[in-house]
């Protein structure tokens, strides 16, 4: 394959850093366009994940000997990568988690527990992941509240005036995804967030699809709480980031307990450390912190402009080599989009078209994408979705075309 070069990107050194990208599925040369699935992780992340255990592994935090002094430095020096990254103004605004999902079910089950009451409102897009919707419906059913899903037009883009007029007295909390994994919609944030203040309504964004395509600023943003997932940044599974601002974490109580989280234990009650600790009961993933700094440090050294710059360029070849395959329609249109090629073909299940991509050895996802209202609204039952990472090129989008035109020869 050739360069494609972005603004100084040299994609073709970019794929030598990913081992997996170099191999093959189903005897054909790898083309994985499932990146809003989970990425591929590059050597930096996975030697970061081995040495850790090579060479420091220990638990952190209680420990006075040299590995666990070793640990633990690695592990809060990953707290301080993911704070500079999002631009926190102070790592204890960091809390990690299992992933974006254990970190809106975190500000949930604290936060929301704390703020949302009896006939209140909380309210988020009709474009959200399940993982931004059960959670609050959940609470909801707890507490006798209800969640209202502001409408977006048939591009997938939310509907702003709607979406204000929404804000109302009994709005509690909102809680909204920054990019839809199902549509690719770049939601405005930054007037999300403040119309919401305006009214003094806390905000919460699912990030788990924007950090890694758009350069992100919680302090610009003004977001309340802003989470997303290692796994889909090029990092580990299994550790994820809730940044909270510290007045809302000060104030927050406990969600889990256990050991690492507490000040003082007596059978007469305990008393709790302050955020981060308070948050992350138990052994966290030290791991998993670690691997995840390194691919923060990897993202940044490629530089999130110019990440940005080449993956616009490679939805927009997408965008319209796919509008040449006869009976497909794209859904998710939205002006502001990117890295998500969602569509559908005339008589053809998304799974069968899936399954002849796998045969070329195109890796897509067929399925509801976990955001099943977005499935209604369109009124299809799934998509074939195609998914970019920095490390995918024009050459594989043609790859992928060609793969769509014997799905049409042998189905069509
Ligand atoms: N939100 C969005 C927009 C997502 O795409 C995903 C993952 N598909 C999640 C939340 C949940 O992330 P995780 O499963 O890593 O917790």
């Amino acid at each position: 394959m050739t360069t494609a070069t972005a603004k100084g990107l040299d994609i073709e050194a970019i794929r030598r850093d990913f081992p997996i990208l170099a191999g093959k599925a189903r005897g054909k040369p790898l083309v994985y366009l499932d990146n809003a699935a989970t990425t591929q992780k590059p050597t930096a992340v996975i030697e970061a994940v081995r040495d850790f255990y090579r060479m420091s592994n220990a638990n952190v935090h209680r420990g006075v000997h040299d590995l666990s002094e070793r640990a633990t430095l690695a592990y809060e020096g990953a707290r301080k990568t993911a704070a500079r990254f999002l631009n926190a103004p102070f790592e204890s605004e960091i809390i990690f988690t299992r992933g974006a999902t254990e970190a809106i079910n975190l500000v949930a089950n604290s936060f929301g527990a704390m703020r949302v009451g009896a006939g209140d409102e909380i309210l988020v897009t009709h474009m959200e992941h399940h993982s931004n919707i059960v959670p609050w419906q959940m609470l909801a059913e707890r507490v006798g509240a209800s969640v209202v899903a502001a409408p977006m037009n048939d591009r997938g883009e939310l509907l702003l005036p709607e979406f204000n007029a929404l804000l109302g007295p009994r709005t509690k909390l909102v809680s909204v995804v920054h990019v839809s994994n199902a549509l690719g919609t770049v939601n405005p944030i930054r007037e999300i967030i403040a119309a919401a203040h305006e009214r003094d309504i806390p905000v919460v964004v699912d990030g788990a699809q924007a950090v890694h395509h758009l350069p992100v600023d919680v302090k610009a943003l003004g977001a309340d709480f802003y989470a997303f997932s290692g796994h889909k940044v090029y990092g580990p599974t299994g550790i994820g980031v809730l940044y909270g601002r510290r007045e809302h974490l000060d104030a927050m109580p406990p969600w889990q307990g256990g050991g690492d989280m507490i000040e003082k234990v007596s059978f007469r009650g305990t008393t709790y450390a302050p955020a981060p600790a308070k948050f992350e009961a138990g052994t966290p993933n030290i791991a998993g912190a670690i691997g995840l700094a390194a691919a923060l440090d990897y993202l940044t050294n490629l530089d999130l402009e110019r990440v940005l710059a080449h993956e616009t360029d490679l939805l927009a070849y997408g965008t319209a080599s796919l509008k040449t395959i006869p009976g497909l329609r794209l859904i998710g249109t939205a002006k502001e989009k990117t890295s998500v090629l969602s569509f559908v073909m005339d008589g053809i299940h998304p799974h069968d078209i899936a399954t002849v991509m796998d045969m070329q050895g195109v890796a897509v996802r067929a399925g509801h994408h976990c955001a099943q209202p977005v499935m209604d609204f369109f009124g299809v039952p799934a998509t074939t979705r195609a998914s970019l990472a920095v490390y995918n090129t024009r050459e594989e989008i043609d790859v992928l075309i060609e793969a769509l035109h014997e799905v049409r020869r042998l189905l069509g």
